[in-house]
């Protein structure tokens, strides 16, 4: 038999319900906020990801799904292409192709999958959905501002309320400016020197070439000597300083919590200045459920013009794993509001008729066959989850009063045509 594969999971009803509803709920949000919905290609030149996301992370150094094309032409020969394992150096690649700075400060969402070839576990798939925004423009545009990054995690804390995650927990850091991290990076590697020996071999490679992951090792024999080394805070220089202080301010003005934890660097080497995480209680180790941050540099770096940005990336998976108890999905799914049953030979054609006129009203109709006994047609519209059923027979299409039956309450009474419509409704 062949089977989904590993990492990968089919999404079937009721479930999706959920899915839709979280959906539906984060595009209110973002229109709110006026986001605008952009939608790149799911596969990209690996370059874009390796110079984006960075050579020595994770992700890059070994999560990627990277293959080699074999087209026909000669252009597509041998390229190399990857499955996007985050969605905003695609978008970046998009904004600079789209000279999309023209328009001053674009606020984008995007929602779709991502791959990763990581351990698959409980809330960690290889194929896994993100909610995606951004916020990036020209300095001019005011991209750089503190307000931008105070609206983006205000946008956020309004969500997860508004989905009834409350017990969410904002976790706030500022990772400094490329200067800073410079300096950070050199004490780093001074202050891993005496003591790295002792570390996991991944800690060992990324001393050498890119000593602030360190701080992304889970490994928990590590954790010990990374708690000792020197943090980012102490780092800061004073316009990066002011620009953190600035969006705790705001925040602070609009009553949102957070709390600041300057461990948090976050996985992907493209961040500036403001890095955060919501993290959920329910969700266990993998607790994490959106990050994201500041990425000024990121454009440039992509060989496009000065563009700062903010933005971040919902864990959709994750978010609906916290969902799932507090919204059951069969109280999000669309029912039936009548089951039309044709009774008799002939009747198919009387009921799709019937079926026609109320679903061009906006009612949810199944339709049954009219082969059906009436015993298997009441079955199925009760497995349906139907709320009546409609018995359309010779004599009901004659006198043109159909029986209507409540199936929850057995009550059932006889309707004329025209007034389907409200009682259905009603
Ligand atoms: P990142 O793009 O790494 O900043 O991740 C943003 C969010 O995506 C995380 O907080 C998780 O909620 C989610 N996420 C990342 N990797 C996975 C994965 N393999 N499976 C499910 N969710 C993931």
């Amino acid at each position: 038999m062949i089977k989904a594969v590993r990492g990968t999971r089919d999404l079937l009803p009721p479930d999706t319900a959920l899915w839709n509803y979280v959906e539906g709920v984060v595009r209110d949000v973002f229109r709110a906020y006026n986001f605008q919905e952009i939608r790149t290609p799911i596969f990209e030149e690996t370059t874009l990801f390796a110079r984006g996301v960075g050579e020595e992370t994770d992700i890059v150094s070994k999560e990627m799904y990277t293959w080699e094309d074999r087209g026909r032409a000669e252009s597509d020969r041998g390229q190399s292409l990857t499955l996007r394992p985050e969605a905003t150096a695609g978008i970046v690649r998009a904004y600079i192709e789209h000279k999309m700075g023209d328009r001053g400060l674009n606020k984008f969402y995007c929602i779709g999958p991502m791959f990763r070839r990581e351990r698959p576990q409980k809330g960690r798939y290889r194929q896994f959905y993100q909610i995606d925004a951004e916020v990036i423009g020209p300095p001019s545009s005011g991209s750089e501002s503190p307000a931008r990054d105070a609206e983006i995690l205000e946008m956020l804390a309004t969500l997860l309320d508004r989905l009834g995650i409350s017990d969410w927990n904002l976790e706030l850091n500022s990772v400094g400016c490329p200067n800073d991290r410079a300096a950070f990076n050199e004490a780093l590697r001074k202050a891993l020197e005496p003591v790295v020996e002792h570390m996991c071999v991944d800690c060992q490679r990324r001393a050498v070439t890119n000593p602030l992951r360190v701080l992304d090792c889970k490994v928990p024999a590590d954790q010990p000597i990374i708690e000792k080394l020197p943090r980012i805070s102490q780092f800061l220089d004073e316009p990066c300083r002011t620009h953190f202080e600035a969006v705790q301010a705001i925040l602070k003005a609009v009553g949102v919590e957070f709390h600041i934890n300057d461990r948090l660097v976050r996985g992907l080497d493209y961040y500036t200045r403001t890095a955060f995480e919501f993290t959920h209680g329910a969700l266990g180790a993998q607790n994490a459920i959106l990050g994201g941050g500041r990425y000024d540099g990121l454009s440039e770096a992509l060989g496009g013009p000065a563009a700062p940005g903010i933005g971040f990336a919902i864990g959709e998976d994750r978010l609906i794993l916290s969902l799932q108890e507090k919204i059951p999905a069969d109280s999000v799914l669309p029912r039936p509001q009548a089951y039309i049953a044709p009774l008799g030979a002939g009747m198919n054609g009387e009921a799709a008729r019937l079926a026609r006129e109320l679903r061009r009203h906006d009612l949810v109709i199944e339709l049954g066959d009219e082969t059906f006994r009436l015993k298997k047609s009441f079955e199925a519209a009760t497995r349906a989850g139907a709320k009546y059923i409609l018995i359309v027979g010779e004599n009901e299409v004659k006198a043109g009063t159909f029986a209507l039956k409540n199936l929850a309450t057995g009550e059932q009474v006889s309707v004329p045509r025209a007034e389907l419509i409200s009682k259905i409704r009603a």
